[in-house]
């Protein structure tokens, strides 16, 4: 592995096919059960975990245990390999922990009252690890891990009502949940003596083969090679960047199956964060309540650059909502027809022809399932591609995003159960857009913000001041929280409500950049802030690169430029010309 200062793993995962499910999932159980052993039995060594990490992971669990059944020596490598991962990550955390203990204090805790219960008083907490950390100048231990295991000693107290004595009293013995295997202690893929892995990228594929326990227990290198078909994704990345040894892992579904998928691990050259006298424009991105999201560029000066764009999802969640609707059937399905059975004879010939039209039933569950996740993922990449191209195209360096706290939904769907499933669904996308994004961002080298939205929705980004929505540009007698316009009483400015809201997101990101380059520190600022500035726009700032944009100002809806997720894997823009354009994004 690289210098983990130029360069990053980027993790892919991709479900291995049905043929190889079953007995990677053997294989995965067998691995689960050496590794917990192991950690079992030297849990009572993690000190030396610490201090005697040279050379990989698995050769310093070698030194404790050899291979406790055998079933291959290089086998037993990548399961080492995991026992010596795990170790030395939670050797870290007891370093932590170590530094931290003598500061832990009562100040740390917010005691229950009336009104609240018990909680983490955090400024102390900050405080306090600040202070430590600049009196220990040599020790490299981050903030992140110093304030993490400061909140698990917190949630320590909530239960036991002190601070715990020793890290091993702190931290359970930490066993794998779910299978997990890295292939990193074989010889690589194409000797490795536990698996085989070749990639075919003109034709998109990766062959893989691995050993694994049949059902009797004993080992065999599978007859046929598994094909995979390598995602876009790993096909761009594979371009620029290096195949490491991938990692074999379970997971488990929402409704308790279990799947078996394979991470490939490409290492890329990290990219440089601008410096924040570097950045001169951001991207302002709100969940909209009527779009999936909405994006609006301004720069340094306050003034917007380019048209909005309206991220727009109609089919989609219809297309959702109805693969939904599909899975209660079936499950309706299912539960009658258990029902059905169990009242027969145990014994009786129709418990078979019941079965099997269960396992089929089941099946096509899960094949409904992996569609609607599919969908999501897909729609979530696409979306956060646009909007990292989006960036690219203002040349904005920082992206402010709404953040995730917001309980906004597109009330589409008919009812309140309708509603809810959207939400959910939307909930679920927004999550996986927003982990994408982050990642996207640091991966290109674009700063990331995240903003708290209240009262972003109902604020003019003209003027500033507090402004009413309405159920629709032509109806004013009534203001509606939800409504999707918003009028201006002050300036008697008027705009989509996504609109205002994304320009609203952007205006609290350039308040926060310009306290970045002003002082190197950043402050809550709430939208009513005056150091929050009020956009104008002119239409006649930088000109968008995308479709060709009109003189008029996006006063509205006519201007915006939608994109449809009806395509996946293209996205399709739409400008006021109705002058279209195809792009290929990439990851
Ligand atoms: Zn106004």
């Amino acid at each position: 592995m690289r210098d983990s200062r130029t360069h990053q793993p980027l993790t892919y995962d991709v479900r291995l096919p049905d043929e190889a499910q079953a007995d990677a999932l053997r294989l995965l159980d067998e691995s689960k059960a050496l590794v917990n052993a192991a950690l079992a039995l030297l849990w009572p060594h993690l000190d030396e975990f610490d201090t005697d990490r040279v050379g990989p992971a698995w050769k310093q669990v070698g030194k404790y245990i050899a291979s406790p059944s055998p079933h291959g020596d290089r086998q037993w490598r990548c399961e080492s390999e995991v026992v010596g991962r795990v170790l030395r990550a939670q050797a870290e955390r007891k370093r932590a922990f170590e530094l931290i203990e003598p500061i832990l204090s009562d100040g740390f805790i917010r005691k229950s009252t009336d009104k609240r219960p018990a909680g983490k008083n955090r400024p102390a907490i900050k405080e306090a690890i600040t202070t430590l950390q600049r009196s220990l100048q040599e020790d490299e231990t981050s903030f992140v891990a110093l304030q993490n295991v400061v909140e698990q000693c917190c949630n320590y107290y909530f239960q036991q009502d002190q601070f715990p004595p020793t890290y091993e009293a702190l931290q359970p013995l930490p066993l794998l949940k779910v299978g997990m295997l890295t292939y990193a202690g074989d010889d690589g893929g194409a000797k490795g003596q536990a698996y085989r892995l070749a990639l075919d990228v003109d034709a998109g594929i990766a062959r893989f083969r691995f050993r694994y326990p049949d059902e009797a227990g004993i080992w065999h290198w599978r007859k046929v090679d598994t094909i995979i078909p390598l995602p876009e994704i790993v096909k761009e990345r594979l371009t620029c960047g290096e195949l490491m040894a991938p990692t074999l892992r379970e997971e488990q579904r929402v409704d308790g199956s279990r799947i078996a998928v394979l991470d490939f691990i490409i290492e890329v050259e990290k990219q440089e964060m601008p410096t924040w006298e570097a950045v001169s424009r951001v991207l302002g991105a709100d969940w909209g309540v009527h779009t999936l999201l909405t994006a609006t560029a301004v720069d340094e000066h306050s003034e917007q650059v380019g048209r909005p764009f309206f991220l727009n999802t109609g089919g989609f969640d219809g297309r959702q909502a109805r693969t939904r609707r599909q899975i209660d059937e079936l499950k309706k399905k299912v539960a009658q027809y258990e029902e059905q059975r169990d009242a027969l004879p145990f014994d009786h010939p129709k418990r078979t022809w019941y079965n099997q039209k269960l396992a089929l039933f089941r099946r096509e569950i899960d094949r409904c399932w992996r569609k609607y996740e599919q969908r999501n993922r897909a729609l979530a990449h696409l979306a956060s591609n646009v909007l990292v191209l989006l960036c690219q195209v203002h040349g904005c360096s920082l992206l402010s995003m709404e953040s995730l706290t917001t309980l906004k939904t597109t009330g589409r769907g008919r009812g309140v159960k309708g509603r809810w499933r959207n939400y959910r669904n939307n909930t679920t996308v927004r999550g996986e857009i927003w982990r994408l994004l982050r990642y996207k961002c640091h991966l290109i080298g674009l700063r990331f913000h995240t903003e708290r939205p209240r009262g972003t929705s109902h604020t003019c980004p003209r003027c500033g001041q507090p402004a009413k929505t309405y159920r629709d540009p032509s109806d004013r007698k009534k203001a509606v929280k939800w409504g999707r316009w918003l009028f201006c009483d002050a300036c008697f400015y008027n705009g989509d409500r996504d609109y205002c809201a994304s320009v609203n997101i952007a205006r609290l990101g350039l308040a926060y950049l310009v306290q970045m380059k002003q002082t190197g520190k950043a402050r809550f600022c709430s939208i009513t802030d005056p150091r929050v500035k009020p956009v104008s726009y002119t239409g006649a700032g930088a000109v968008l690169l995308l479709p060709p944009t009109g003189n008029h100002p996006a006063r509205n809806i006519r201007g915006k430029i939608c994109y449809y997720s009806g395509w996946l894997g293209s996205a399709f823009l739409q400008s006021s010309h109705k002058k279209h354009i195809f792009l290929r994004l990439c990851g």
